[in-house]
């Protein structure tokens, strides 16, 4: 069945329902009644461990990853992108005693590296970590083959990246883990490509996270992680179970509320990724061929150095929602076009309704500021695409 089709029903289950309503219902218990013989007849012992409504998110969340095996895929929710984050690498940290490694993105999202640096990288057994630029096959190979084998290294690929949409090719890069150790866990957040334009899980990932504070809920009203694990992938099955434990254990779950909103957004998220990557195209177009835009990043245009990579990887006719410009005159002149803009709203995050703009540089923590001075970051929503182009247009006239 097509994937829109799947999330036009996500998380419906009528007959789990005494009045068979068409609306996912909402379990708010955290513990549940036990037989007289001890055992759980429901399933459920503790909320920590699992919820009806949160298993309903974490099934049609496997279901959209790996649609051809969702049964046997493993998904874990979390209360944010970076709960969910937390326990990938706590999983590596803890797997077969061994301490960890990662070989990250050179513009990785800015919470990785800030997790890093605080409290994963003290301890007995600190987490080490490197970057990487994951377009250059040659240099993510040396990376992994000069990894210590005596730790689990995990390759850490976002795509596209953020803020500039760089283009990773999944499956030439898992491939490539694989001839150098079939011990390196690959990793993709794919936050910025969710299910319906790109899906990991097929490309030889072990394991897909996201944060689903974006598109998965898409109303900016919800903060939510998920990791999903390849069923069959030897690492996804041992990472997936870890996962699963740290979430259990630390208990960074979300709340049956935040559960039935994701599952909510999930039901519009086909039509809802489609009309942004639509929006973003036609945008794209007009900001690299604006006289005061020194450069526009967007992967769907012929230009962009990963426009192949992102045809082959991102189902071949989208190019996700968002995008970055550079405007001429460096960092004033880019704070003063987010300040003029009306209808495009000025906030971080993306993946919502309404279109952002984020001036990146400003946003960055200090000391590891990456990206140009003069880069606006857009996260392209659901208004109509000639009033988004025409608020651009007057924000860019005064630049
Ligand atoms: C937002 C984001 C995260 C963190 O997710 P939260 O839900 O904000 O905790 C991680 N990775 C990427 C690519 C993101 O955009």
């Amino acid at each position: 069945m097509h994937l829109h089709s799947l999330l036009a029903h996500a998380g419906v289950r009528p007959s789990a329902s005494p009045a068979r309503g068409l609306s996912p219902s909402i379990d708010p218990s955290t513990t549940f009644e036990r037989a007289t013989d001890g055992a759980f007849p429901g399933g459920h012992v503790y909320s920590r461990m699992s919820n009806p409504t949160r298993d309903n998110l974490e099934e049609a969340a496997a279901r959209l990853e790996l649609p051809a095996a969702a049964e046997a895929a493993l998904c874990s929710s979390f209360s944010s992108g970076m709960a969910a984050v937390h326990a990938v690498i706590q999983a590596a940290a803890s797997l077969n005693g061994k301490p960890a490694h990662l070989v990250l993105p050179d513009d990785c999202y800015h919470g990785v590296p800030s997790q890093l640096i605080g409290a994963l990288s003290s301890g007995a057994e600190p987490v080490t970590w490197e970057l990487a630029d994951m377009t250059r096959a040659g240099e993510v190979e040396g990376k992994l083959r000069g990894a210590d084998p005596g730790r689990n290294t995990l390759l850490w690929l976002e795509t596209p990246s953020n803020p500039l949409c760089k283009v990773s090719p999944i499956a030439e890069l898992a491939e490539l883990a694989r001839s150098v150790s079939p011990e390196i866990g690959v990793v993709v957040d794919g936050t910025w490509a969710p299910p319906t334009l790109s899906r990991p899980l097929e490309m030889g990932a072990d394991l897909v996270l996201h944060s689903a504070t974006k598109y998965y809920g898409g109303h900016s009203d919800v903060l939510c992680g998920l990791v999903v694990s390849h069923p069959t992938s030897p690492l996804g099955v041992s990472y997936g179970a870890q996962v699963r434990a740290v979430q259990a254990s630390i208990g960074a779950v979300p709340s049956p509320f935040d559960c039935f909103l994701v599952l909510r957004g999930l039901r519009t998220m086909g039509v809802r990724v489609e009309r942004a990557c639509e929006s973003a195209m036609e945008l794209a177009a007009f900001l690299d061929a604006h006289p005061k835009v020194a450069r526009c990043h967007y992967p769907g245009l012929a230009s962009h150095p990963g426009h192949a990579a992102a045809r082959a990887q991102m189902g071949g006719e989208h190019f996700g929602g968002m995008l970055s410009f550079e405007v001429a005159g460096g960092g004033a002149a880019a704070v003063a076009v987010a300040a003029r803009c009306e209808l495009i709203t000025r906030a971080t995050s993306l993946g919502g309704t309404e279109t952002l703009i984020e001036h990146r540089a400003s946003i960055e923590p200090e000391g590891r500021v990456t990206s140009p001075p003069g880069l606006l970051r857009v996260s392209v929503g659901l208004e109509d695409v000639g009033d988004l182009r025409a608020d651009l247009e007057r924000a860019l006239e005064g630049a």
